[in-house]
């Protein structure tokens, strides 16, 4: 398969939801490959299809660290039925070149999906780790959510952006979240 362009913020189509997948065709598998292609290649945790201009619910994720070896992961579909606790880490984005800052994270999170084969799985990430923010991070970019939505402070976020001559926070855009604000404010 191959690398794709990956579409920088400030793009539309970013902000678009994406639309279900209703059959794991060859299509959709060539779409998994050319993200894992496009994703190993620009060094990314993980890529969302709107990334390379496709508005289908997939993502991949392959949050393996030398501490914890983890297989490259394929969601298809995805749904987050069960999310606890909170978390701020510093999140990074590939249509979002070398701009990195706080964001606002559920600690733990359980994803059913389909896998490359279209059936169905649970799996949990917990503690806060590479993988349980990255499984929110690509699950935002199918609702058209981005990880400046949801950062912590909205004037640091800005001026991150604009040292990387990205468009501004939209601020009619920052999510807050009751639930997660509420746990947040527990720890
Ligand atoms: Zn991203």
């Amino acid at each position: 398969m191959s690398v794709k362009k990956v579409l920088t913020y400030g793009e539309k189509l970013l902000r678009e939801p994406s639309k279900e997948v209703y059959k794991v065709s060859k299509k959709i598998k060539d779409l998994v490959q050319d993200l894992f292609d496009t994703m190993y290649t620009k060094n990314g945790v993980g890529l969302a299809a709107p990334q390379i201009g496709v508005n289908y619910r997939v993502f991949v994720i392959d949050a393996s660290t030398e501490k914890e070896p983890l297989p490259p992961m394929v969601f298809i579909n995805p749904k987050i039925i069960k999310k606890s606790g909170a978390v701020i880490a510093q999140e990074g984005c590939l249509s979002f070149p070398e701009a990195f800052t706080d964001v606002k994270r559920y600690k733990n999170v359980t994803v059913k999906a389909l896998d490359i084969h279209g059936k169905s799985f649970v799996m949990e990430a917990v503690d806060g780790s590479l993988l349980a923010i990255a499984i929110q991070h690509e699950f935002d970019h199918l609702e058209g959510i981005l990880f400046i939505d949801r950062c912590v402070n909205r004037f640091d976020a800005d001026n991150v952006l604009q040292k990387h001559h990205l468009p501004p926070v939209e601020a009619d855009r920052i999510i807050e979240d009751p639930i997660l604000e509420a746990e947040l404010n527990n720890d």
